[in-house]
């Protein structure tokens, strides 16, 4: 049975990257009827912090991704936070020295520092030179009852370092490279390279599928695994992710964590399926929409690509609006309606009548075919609570469209009628409006519904004049401050 892990530390916000190593390695569990952990890194205790793990645990639940062991889901390997598994690195430390796999280094950081820049004088690679491998097992048993400080070093064999890499192939290290590693630091707290070989190996994972960042760690891993006789996993080191510029993707690139995804409108379904695409594409290359069930059912790891992937906002929104249109209704007008609330321009939903909340159903379903993202709808849609009528006539794209003489004999004609207007408009009302100032000014076409488009909404595109008006009328008769105004 395969098992795979996503290994987070809790050191800030998910991003794109570790989300979509989070979704390949689940859809690769989930596709082979494999197990799909979640441990917390949480060594580096400056760094980690419990709002991260729960905020992590939040996105991870949103996107869909549940885990068969980990945090909330014991099983047979718990505890599945490192920090917790202290005393287990400990035992395992004790082993590696009394097999003589391992050593204690008593160098200090000026010795190490001599010794580097020594290397970098001689151009040599900087590695440890292993001094302290020359130290007898009885001396170094000494020097640490006496008290003296010491790292733990792994002594790296003599034969190079390879693994099996399924989107690189075979990857060889050569083992000067490497020199020993430490695997705990003089203050007592292990290293990244060992906890985690520590924890794949008696967690049983069978796969491991990171990104190609941690590639050079690698080799000191395998080491780690060779050192205390464990089988070596397989890897999938996954391919950078670009911005447009073919840069590293970072906030320089706009939003990247998936907070702030959720934050402006990016539908979870979206998300999946566009990290999916990320470096992947199913075999037969038709589709590129899929839940996370057809995922499930097309997801072969061998079909990850090795060259990097470029983000792409304009097709994340592309996604995004397929699935808003596949959204129920409801479903939408509950995520849309905290953006008009920050606005100012709706009060909290639990406070409204479900008048109110039939009425603002019928608006999202009338504007979301507009938007590549939810946030953008109340900036849209504002114009139904407060319409700035002087606004959206000097606003720089709609002047052009109003300052043509017939533009001009529209707009007054539309706002006489306004200004005149006892009840909330109707629908058979504003046709005829619209038929007398045809009629009227000889207008016709865009020449007349540009203008008193811009008048009613304050842009020149919008919903259809038969679904915006009822709307506009029913918000009128709503205790919401619906109108419209010459
Ligand atoms: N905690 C490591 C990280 O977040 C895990 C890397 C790995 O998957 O081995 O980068």
């Amino acid at each position: 049975k395969n098992r795979v892990r996503f290994a987070p530390s809790p050191t800030g916000l998910l991003h794109v990257g570790n989300a979509r190593t989070a979704l390949y390695n689940w859809l690769f569990a989930r596709h082979t009827e494999g197990d799909f952990l979640l441990r917390i890194e949480d060594t580096d205790l400056d760094r980690s912090e419990a709002r991260h793990e729960t905020q992590l645990i939040a996105d991870l639940e949103w996107l869909g991704l549940s885990w068969d062991e980990g945090p909330g889901v014991e099983g047979p390997h718990a505890p599945y936070r490192q920090s917790e598994r202290l005393g287990i690195y400990r035992e395992h430390t004790d082993r590696l020295l009394a097999e003589g796999k391992a050593y204690r280094c008593f160098c200090t950081a000026e010795e190490l520092e001599t010794e580097r820049q020594r290397a970098a004088a001689e151009h040599r690679p900087q590695v440890y030179s292993g001094r302290c491998r020359a130290v007898s097992a009885t001396d170094s048993a000494a020097r640490a009852a006496s008290g003296e400080p010491f790292a733990v070093r792994l002594r790296i064999p003599d034969h190079p370092l390879r693994f099996h890499d399924i989107v690189r192939g075979e990857v060889e290290f050569p083992n000067e490279t490497v020199s020993d590693p430490i695997l705990v630091r003089s203050s007592g707290v292990p290293v990244y390279n060992y906890v985690v070989t520590v924890d794949d190996a008696l967690m049983e994972i069978s796969h491991v599928i990171r990104g190609d960042d941690h590639i050079s760690n690698t080799p000191k891993q395998v080491a780690v695994y060779e050192a205390f006789g464990w089988p070596v996993p397989q890897f999938a080191h996954l391919s950078t992710i670009l911005g447009s510029d073919r840069e590293r993707l970072s906030k320089r690139h706009g939003a990247t964590s998936i907070a702030s995804f959720r934050d402006m409108g990016i539908l979870p379904e979206a998300l999946v399926n566009y990290l999916a695409l990320l470096g992947w594409g199913a075999e037969d290359g038709r589709s590129e929409t899929f839940t996370l069930d057809e995922l499930t059912k097309v997801f072969k790891i061998e079909r990850v690509t090795a060259s990097p992937a470029i983000f792409d906002f304009d097709k994340l929104h592309w996604l995004n609006r397929h699935y808003l249109k596949l959204a129920d209704p409801e479903r939408i007008a509950d995520l849309t309606w905290p953006y008009f609330e920050k606005a100012g321009l709706l009060p909290p939903p639990g406070s409204v009548s479900s008048g109110t909340r039939t009425w603002f159903s019928k608006l999202t379903a009338l504007f979301v075919p507009s938007l590549d993202r939810l946030d953008q709808i109340s900036g849209k849609a504002d114009f139904l609570f407060h319409f700035n009528a002087v606004a959206a006539r000097t606003s720089e794209e709609n002047v052009p469209l109003l300052i043509t003489e017939t533009a001009q004999k529209v707009l007054d004609a539309f706002a006489a009628r306004v200004r005149n207007m006892a009840d909330p408009v109707t629908s058979e009302q504003f046709k005829r409006w619209m038929n007398e100032i045809k009629a009227e000014t000889g207008a016709r076409g865009k020449e007349l519904f540009h203008p008193v488009r811009i008048a009613l909404t304050g842009a020149h595109s919008g919903p259809e004049f038969d679904k915006l008006i009822p709307l506009i009328e029913e918000g009128s008769r709503l205790p919401l401050p619906v109108h419209i105004s010459s």
